[in-house]
């Protein structure tokens, strides 16, 4: 309680200052109407005269004795709706207000507000005694306290930020799909339940874990599992809770921290996003960063002061293992790293599995349909999934969740949500083109992923969506494959080229076109499939990373760099030529295609498949079961 009250004046003085200047320009603007506030556009005069004598503007209030003036116009770009637009009239207008009536315009003057002076005053006169009124109960609030006066600049210390479970509740079963992690660290729990077992022959219990995986995977749930199967108190935190703006208060949140834990040992201590401390010393733009290291060095100065059969096991996860303090990661700190991956196919079933329990699932639904059509998703996604389309099924009152509501859902995760479609315009029919372009590519080219649908329905940035089944079960990709990939990428705008001319071609295209630059740069420098030969150009991660050198360096010369480039051009360019052409020789399947989608707003894969092999052969791809 004592605590609150004075983070309450700490945080209400700077909010009372920032409201404080904003109400002081509300005032200095001279005008109290918030029809002022609504126009956020401005008009020129100009522009505005021309609006009148084209009979658009419906009304005019003037402001500050007749000097701008807020205008209600109908605008025929927006479909003629309404728009407020503020103008700055000429100091000498008056031919203005005859050709107001002459139009038969609303308009009105409003008076300059001048009690404005009043309220500055006021508000002048609020702040500072705002002020000194919260320092003098800051102060005397501290110096009520036992500690005294100097206990006011100690916050931060008493925080409490960690969690502790008592039982977290969670148990193996619970975590699905990420098996080899789930055996390894079945270990771990037996070291906690019977460390008698291991000390006997002297074997040294590990201190810490490293979880090691992307997020949503599940290492917060591992960690709650472990914990949960040894039945023992789960301490978690944040890693970015130990980075403080004040030097020392990250440290002694570690302090405090590992004296909670050996209090209630055996126990599990976890530690999420550890990267956030843990970077490696000095490094970084600027040098290093004082409190971050002081916080780092806390921790391993903690690990090593508690010996190894205490029972208190340390689980830290991250995504970023390569950035780490190389004194973490030494024997005796973090010297076990288990990797976390999202999960396959199977995997997902078995997410799909738990998160199933308690949902109320149509018996016609079948988990191994949505594990297949969801490549990628981890476990937190599919769990998510799940819930949003149990959400719909809500919505839609049915009694079960069905497969339709699971398609939706997951359209949803990846590609956002869903807009309106268009009504049958030129627009509309140039995305036609566009998705069918992308599908019959993909549909026609043995090596291109199957369509699984097309669609027309907006979701997220996207206009139109084309999905395709990827298969998961081979591991590697060929370069037909990637080559197969660009020309599919390719195939909307090849399409809109093809049928609509150079002139028409949309930007619609520019996700495609980032898409295919990145593959086939891939190819030439990651992957040895140009002339250039078999030589890896690039490092993996192209990206700047603060934990590591600034710089990174390219290790190729600038000849070889425009070699890159061509090589690069060449590819694009043969497979949009391929493209082209095949949008040319399939013109009348094409057109029969865009009316079809035009109409319905999806195809899906089977139809689309049926409708071309009527025209030309349909390579055969490997079977999938199903979907929809
Ligand atoms: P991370 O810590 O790796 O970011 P979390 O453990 O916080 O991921 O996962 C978030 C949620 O996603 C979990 O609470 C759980 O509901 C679900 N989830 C993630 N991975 C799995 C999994 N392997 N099995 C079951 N559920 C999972
Ligand atoms: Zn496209």
């Amino acid at each position: 309680m004592k605590f609150s009250w004075r983070v309450l004046v700490l945080w209400t003085l700077p909010a009372l200052l920032v409201g404080f200047f904003f109400w002081q320009g509300a005032f200095s603007n001279g005008i109290g109407d918030m029809g002022q506030n609504t126009a956020n556009s401005r008009m020129t005069y100009g522009r505005f005269l021309e609006y009148l004598d084209a009979n658009r503007v419906t009304t005019v209030d003037f402001y500050e004795g007749g000097r701008t003036a807020i205008v209600e116009a109908v605008d025929p770009e927006l479909d003629n709706r309404t728009q407020k637009v503020r103008v700055e009239l000429p100091p000498n207008a008056p031919e203005l207000i005859d050709k107001l009536k002459e139009k038969g315009v609303n308009f009105d003057a409003h008076p300059v507000r001048n009690d404005g002076a009043i309220w500055g005053l006021l508000g002048n006169l609020i702040f500072p005694v705002l002020l000194i009124a919260g320092l003098f109960f800051l102060f005397r609030r501290s110096s009520n306290l036992p500690g005294g006066p100097g206990q006011a600049m100690n916050f931060g210390k008493s925080k409490a930020r960690f969690q502790m479970e008592a039982k977290t509740g969670v148990m193996f079963d619970d975590v699905a799909g990420i098996e080899e992690a789930k055996e390894e660290l079945q270990e771990v729990v037996t070291f906690l339940k019977q460390p008698e077992k291991f000390t006997a022959v002297g074997a040294r219990i590990p201190k810490g874990v490293l979880l090691v995986g992307p997020p949503g995977t599940g290492k917060t749930l591992l960690a709650k599992a472990i914990a949960g199967e040894a039945a023992v108190p789960f301490f978690s935190i944040s890693g970015s809770e130990f980075v403080e703006m004040f030097v020392g208060v990250g440290a002694s949140r570690v302090r405090d921290l590992f004296k909670k834990a050996k209090e209630n040992a055996p126990c599990i201590i976890f530690i999420d996003e550890i990267d956030a401390v843990g970077r490696q010393r000095g490094a970084g733009i600027g040098g290093g960063n004082d409190e971050r290291e002081q916080t780092l060095n806390q921790l391993l100065t903690e690990m090593d002061g508690f010996e190894g059969n205490t029972g208190i096991i340390i689980i830290a996860a991250t995504n970023r293992p390569d950035v780490l303090d190389a004194a973490l990661l030494r024997p005796g700190r973090f010297d076990r790293q288990v990797m976390v991956d999202a999960p396959d196919i199977k995997g997902r079933l078995e997410v799909l599995q738990v998160h199933a329990r308690n949902k109320k699932l149509d018996p016609s639904v079948s988990l191994e349909t949505i594990a297949r059509r969801t490549p990628g998703f981890t476990g937190a996604d599919l769990a998510n999934l799940l819930n949003e389309a149990a959400i719909l099924t809500a919505r839609r009152r049915k009694e079960g969740i069905t497969l339709t509501e699971i398609d939706d859902a997951v359209d949803r995760v990846v590609a956002g949500m869903e807009g309106t479609p268009l009504v049958d315009n030129k627009s509309k029919r140039l995305i036609a083109y566009h998705e069918i372009g992308h599908a019959l590519v993909g549909t026609l080219l043995k090596d291109h992923d199957p369509v699984q649908k097309v669609t027309l329905v907006p979701r997220g940035q996207a206009q139109g969506l084309t999905w395709f089944t990827p298969n998961e079960e081979q591991g590697l990709t060929t370069r037909g494959q990637l080559k197969a990939r660009i020309t599919g990428a390719l195939g909307g705008r090849a399409a809109e080229e093809v049928i609509f001319g150079d002139a028409e071609v949309t930007t619609g295209a520019g996700n495609d076109l980032q898409q295919v630059t990145g593959m086939a740069r891939q190819m030439v420098t990651r992957f040895g499939m140009s002339e250039l030969g078999p030589l890896s150009l690039e490092s993996q991660s192209g990206e700047v990373f603060l934990g590591r050198d600034w710089m990174s360096r390219s290790d190729y010369s600038e000849a070889i760099a425009s070699r890159i480039d061509s090589q690069v051009r060449t590819i694009v360019e043969e497979c949009y030529d391929n493209a082209k052409r095949m949008m040319r020789e399939n013109r009348s399947v094409m057109d029969r295609l865009v009316d079809l989608l035009v109409e319905k707003e999806t195809i899906d894969g089977e139809e689309f498949r049926q409708i071309v092999a009527e025209y030309t052969p349909v390579p055969d791809k490997p079977q999938y079961t199903p979907i929809l």
